[in-house]
């Protein structure tokens, strides 16, 4: 299943990939993080040393993936990617680590997923240029210290705060980056229309933006999915009836929410009843695991008012009742 599931992935890569900014210049938004990150790497550059470990922090597909391949052009180096889940054993990592060359940039996605024993050794790593390779087995083992040539980390989390003190502290700079504003995603859009060499109408953007729950991943799908409309149905033109014709029949509803939005709400409300539900609970209950619905749909959720956390869990709000189209119960009433 994960096999087909990764071929059929396969183009919509590809189509992602090619729509990525290459340089900080033509990332849009994220204003704060784009400041700081310039100023760390001009700096660096002017030093000609590598820069200071960098982590990015912030919900999928806000472009933390495309940050770290514009950090390693910026600097005129290459990328290499690996990811907290791909690294089973340490010895994978002292393996991607050695093969290093000085000044690379090394990415490593969703890296509060690494398992303890890696997490040490990245420790080490990253303070002293240093990996332990041991030798032998049992008794007999013994390590040898082998230095490395300066390089830079990208880390990359949903959320910082599942990051180890520890491995948090090794970073010298951490970058936050929040959902998008309409405005940011309607730039992405015209930018990616262009690169697509496809025609599209302000007001279709504008719409498109205001339903990709301010993310640009969400952004540029939808924009391939209005653009296979307007190409099989419409006249190929990406209009304002195209863009809503096409989102009717993707189930995107009109606040951007999805499939899994929906059925999270949905949960909540008519099966228990506006909560308060743990989230293990709401998550077998949509049919997901637990790590997708706290990172993939309740961030937005949340910041949307229609969810809210709270000690005994999540509790649906009033917002996400109407939005339902039911009736909000009185508070205290059964
Ligand atoms: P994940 O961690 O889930 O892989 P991510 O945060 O790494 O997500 P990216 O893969 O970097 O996200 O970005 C997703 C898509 O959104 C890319 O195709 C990229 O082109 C586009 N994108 C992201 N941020 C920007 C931006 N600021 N400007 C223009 N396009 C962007």
């Amino acid at each position: 299943d994960s096999l087909v599931r990764a071929t059929a992935d396969e183009p919509e890569r590809a189509a992602e990939a090619a729509l990525r900014p290459r340089r900080l210049d033509e990332f849009v938004g994220q204003r704060v993080v784009r400041d700081q990150l310039s100023l760390v790497l001009e700096a660096a550059l002017g030093r000609g040393r590598a820069p200071d470990h960098v982590l990015l922090s912030g919900p999928p597909g806000l472009g933390k993936t495309t940050l770290a391949m514009i950090i390693a052009a910026e600097l005129g180096t290459s990328l290499r990617v690996t990811s907290g889940p791909a690294i089973q054993h340490a010895g994978d990592l002292a393996a991607v680590l050695s093969s290093l060359e000085e000044g690379e940039v090394l990415f490593i996605d969703e890296i509060h997923r690494l398992a303890r024993p890696a997490e040490e050794l990245l420790y080490v790593a990253m303070e002293d240029f240093r990996v332990d390779v041991v030798v032998g087995k049992g008794a007999g083992a013994s390590a040898i210290p082998l230095s490395l040539p300066p390089f830079t980390v990208v880390g990359a989390t949903t959320r910082a705060g599942l990051l180890p003190a520890p491995l948090r502290d090794r970073f010298g700079f951490t970058g936050h980056l929040d959902f998008y504003a309409d405005d940011e995603l309607e730039r992405v859009l015209v930018r990616s229309a262009g690169l697509l060499d496809v025609p599209l109408d302000a007001d279709a953007a504008a719409e498109i933006a205001s339903r990709s729950r301010g993310t640009p991943r969400i952004a540029n799908r939808l924009l391939r999915r209005v653009r296979d409309w307007a190409q099989v149905r419409g006249d190929g033109h990406l209009h304002l009836p195209a863009a809503r014709a096409a989102l009717e029949v993707y189930e995107v509803d009109q606040r951007g929410l999805d499939r899994l939005d929906r059925a999270v709400l949905d949960a909540l409300c008519r099966r228990f009843g506006g909560g308060p539900v743990g989230l293990t609970t709401l998550a077998v209950a949509v049919g997901e695991e637990p790590e997708t619905v706290e990172t993939v749909a309740e961030p937005f959720l949340v910041r949307e008012g229609l969810v809210g956390r709270t000690p005994r869990g999540r509790v649906a709000l009033a917002p996400a009742w109407e939005h339902l189209g039911l009736e909000v119960p009185l508070p205290g009433g059964t």
